[in-house]
């Protein structure tokens, strides 16, 4: 059997760990990242970069790339509730761009920054010696392989076995998201450079807080990244499948004729449960660090998860960086990690779990936002994120604390 001892080692390359792996080896610490997968590989998702993300992505040297290879840049939101009325409003413009290409552009400036990686590589669960995490037994085209390191980064997503066995995971039904998405051709009606997102239509049994179809337009024509999201318990109310509550969406709202009358799919309707949350997590265990959907860091109002994963990554890297030049991984010198990404990501996290509680989650507060918004001077050119915090601050007298992250909506 192979073994392998590194100072930090990386599971997985998507955004989160692929990020930690560039400031890791930028910063001077030996680094392996690891990823079960052939690269590159596809991830279903919808593709949004927030803009907040810009100046991370520029100092990594893979925005030119991904902006000239995105698909659309949304600069309008349309907000549609169950009743059919909507809003139009502005957004810091944000690109959507297929996560196939821009996720292997991250892990490409990785190894260009020095970072070691290794695809095929999978692991199968912590190597522990006295509580403390030590390494990751695993398959290397599937041959028996242990990589041991100081530290490990747990960056392998939201189904990690990993989290699990430290007993990190967060599984709350009432934050876990369904999330499904298709390719579809021949949509009609879509606004170029404006996103739509539904929430559940009338007639379905079950209310879900968060958006329940979403469309983006893809590349010219009318092509659009066609999404579902549901929370898990909205969509056992509703008693439907996925497809089913899809089929319903289009056949029985008026929206949902009008886009997809003469559609078709391009690709199939595939997804995963994507856990979300409303402040990040206890992420720090001796030996390791927990990021992005491993720890369930996604907000949870627009099932935006790259920000948080990308944040969390830059952090980590930062603090062990720190611990190397120290010879110091303990407990106390890594756990400088959970206060440092709480108060990069909570305020984000908090902002999105108040906008879905009070407002996406209560119908009649909803309805109000959208008279209220239609009335103010100058609708639609108005920011989504500036009227929604107005709204929540001044209409339903909520303490907000305003973030880059709630911002950039
Ligand atoms: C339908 C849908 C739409 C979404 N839309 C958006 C959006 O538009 N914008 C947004 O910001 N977020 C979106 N999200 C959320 C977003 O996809 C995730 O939050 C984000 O990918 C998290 O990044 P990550 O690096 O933590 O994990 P991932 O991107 O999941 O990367 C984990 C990596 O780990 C690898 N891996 C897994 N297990 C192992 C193992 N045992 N050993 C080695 N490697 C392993 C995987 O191959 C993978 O490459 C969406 C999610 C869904 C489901």
């Amino acid at each position: 059997m192979d073994k392998t001892k590194r100072t930090a080692l990386v599971v997985g390359a998507g955004p989160g760990g692929s990020t930690a792996a560039f400031y890791l080896a930028r910063l001077g610490v030996d680094v392996l990242f690891v990823d079960k997968e052939t690269w590159p590989r596809d991830k279903i998702c919808g593709g949004v970069y927030l803009s907040s993300l810009y100046p991370m992505l520029k100092d990594m040297g893979c925005f030119d790339a991904m902006y000239a290879q995105q698909a659309c840049n949304i600069e309008t939101m349309r907000l549609i509730d169950r009743e059919e009325d909507y809003i139009v409003l502005d957004v810091d413009p944000f690109m959507i761009a297929p996560r196939r290409f821009t996720d292997d552009q991250i892990r490409r400036a990785a190894i260009r920054e020095g970072a070691d990686f290794m695809e095929n590589y999978e692991a199968t669960s912590l190597i522990m010696r006295k509580g403390v995490v030590k390494g990751v037994p695993g398959l290397y085209h599937n041959e028996p392989m242990d990589i041991e390191a100081d530290v490990v980064i747990i960056a392998n997503g939201s189904h990690s076995e990993l989290s699990r066995q430290l007993g990190a995971f967060v599984d709350d039904p009432d934050m876990t998201m369904y999330c499904f998405r298709a390719y579809v051709d021949g949509v009609e009606g879509l606004v170029p450079n404006q996103a739509e997102e539904y929430y559940v239509p009338m007639g379905v049994n079950g209310w879900s807080p968060i958006c329940t179809t979403w469309l983006n337009p893809h590349y010219e024509g009318k092509q659009a990244v066609l999404g579902l999201t549901i929370t898990e318990k909205a969509l056992r109310d509703s008693g439907m499948s996925s497809m089913e509550f899809y089929e319903y969406w289009k056949n029985n709202t008026k929206f949902g004729q009008a886009r997809l009358k003469n559609a078709t799919l391009i690709d199939k309707f595939r997804g995963w449960r994507l856990p979300g949350s409303r402040k990040l997590a206890q992420s720090v265990f001796p030996g390791a660090i927990l990021i992005g959907d491993a720890i369930a860091a996604a907000e949870c109002a627009f099932e935006y998860g790259i920000p948080s994963a990308m944040v969390g990554g830059q952090i980590a890297a930062g603090v062990i960086a720190d611990c190397a030049e120290k010879n110091d991984f303990s407990f106390d010198s890594l756990n400088r990690y959970q206060e440092q990404a709480s108060a990069a990501l909570d305020p984000g996290l908090q902002f999105n779990g108040m906008f879905r509680d009070e407002l996406l989650n209560k119908e009649e507060v909803m309805k109000d936002f959208f008279r209220w918004v239609k009335e103010q001077p100058g609708y639609p050119h108005l920011s989504f994120s500036g009227s929604a915090i107005k709204y929540m601050s001044e209409v339903l007298g909520l303490d907000i604390q305003v973030s880059d992250n709630a911002r950039s909506q």
